[in-house]
């Protein structure tokens, strides 16, 4: 086995609050067994460009609060061709970088599985992304924090939507998953919630509404994900328009808020125990590994499992939703 005596670290992908926790964690967990830390700005586009920097443990004091990425992130074109990854690995060699933390979502570790492939360069991965999509972990990174966002900010829609006696579509991030839909619906006592995982006929999607709107008469939240089949809130406010029309149905799409703000205790948590058992992995000598939570206690996935197995969507909770949503 090849002696450790440096590693590099870096965020990527989508930036998700927990990131900087989970750096702080790599940098101090490092030094703590005297190994030295690079950090690399800007993800892969960075180690392509060269753009490095020297990590002590006065880089990560006061960040552990901070939403977003000390090292910045990014999305790399480049990375994804041959020639770009072989610059990279020349480069972090220059560093004397010895194996790498990549924190990042799904792309990031499908990335750091073919650099690993090509160049032989170890890699443990640390899950750093909202959308909660990660086989191999309970949570993601970042997940907690952007359902309690995405929570405070339906509340407020509830109270002008209780006002006016309104309809309103409020879309969630959530592209390929409909984790954050499906809690922060339940814990906002939205009244119906559109997924990825769960398919809604557009007549169910009718009726539902029919009956809690048109015959209860009350306000009513329907939460959607990004990637409903329905094709998010505004499209489906669209196709809605004639049905309801003469009770001013509004659309909301949350956007980018959920992926800002200070990191949940929860969040930062998880970032400090994960950063540190994925530098503790890479001194055991693992690799293609990502380093997650199950069940309360920390466990290593091959990273290739992390995408190519899909996590669910928990069912008793959609099924709870039914239930608790009725008011009659
Ligand atoms: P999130 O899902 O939170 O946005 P992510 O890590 O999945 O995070 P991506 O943009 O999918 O974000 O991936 C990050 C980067 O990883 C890409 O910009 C690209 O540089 C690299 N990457 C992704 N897939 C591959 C691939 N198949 N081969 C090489 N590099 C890849």
């Amino acid at each position: 086995m090849k002696t450790l005596n440096r590693i590099a670290v870096f965020t990527s992908g989508g930036d998700s609050p927990g990131m900087n926790a989970a750096v702080r964690a790599v940098v101090r967990t490092a030094l703590h067994n005297d190994l030295g830390v690079t950090g690399v700005r800007f993800g892969y586009q960075g180690m392509i460009d060269n753009d490095f920097v020297e990590l002590e443990d006065h880089s990560v004091s006061g960040i552990i609060q901070r939403g977003g990425t000390i090292l910045k992130s990014a999305r790399s074109s480049r990375f994804r061709e041959y020639e770009g990854r072989e610059q990279a690995v020349k480069n972090l060699k220059k560093q004397n970088v010895d194996a790498l933390v990549a924190i990042g979502g799904d792309g990031t570790f499908r990335g750091a599985t073919i650099l690993n492939e090509e160049f032989g360069i170890p890699v443990v991965g640390v899950p750093g992304t909202i959308d909660n999509d990660l086989y191999g972990t309970d949570e993601t990174i970042g997940y907690d924090t952007a359902m309690n966002t995405a929570m405070e900010a339906i509340d407020k829609i509830r109270d002008t939507a209780d006002a006016h006696e309104r309809l309103f579509l409020v879309e969630v991030m959530g592209r390929e998953a409909g984790f954050i839909a499906l809690e922060t619906g339940l814990a906002t006592g939205a009244e119906l919630i559109l997924l990825p995982e769960a398919v809604s006929h557009p007549d169910d999607i009718r009726n539902s509404l029919h009956d809690i709107f048109k015959v209860q008469r009350r306000s009513s939240l329907v939460i959607v994900a990004e990637g409903d089949e329905t094709g998010g809130a505004v499209k489906l406010a669209e196709n809605l328009k004639e049905d309801f029309e003469q009770y001013d149905m509004r659309v909301s799409v949350l956007g980018h808020i959920q992926r800002g703000g200070s990191p949940t205790a929860h969040d930062r948590v998880l970032a400090s125990q994960l950063g540190s058992a994925a530098v503790r992995a890479l001194m055991d000598g693992q690799s293609s590994v990502m380093a997650g939570v199950v069940n309360h206690k920390t466990r290593l996935t091959p990273m290739n499992k992390t995408w190519s197995m899909k996590k669910s969507i928990n069912q008793e909770l959609l099924e709870l939703v039914k239930v608790l949503s009725k008011s009659d």
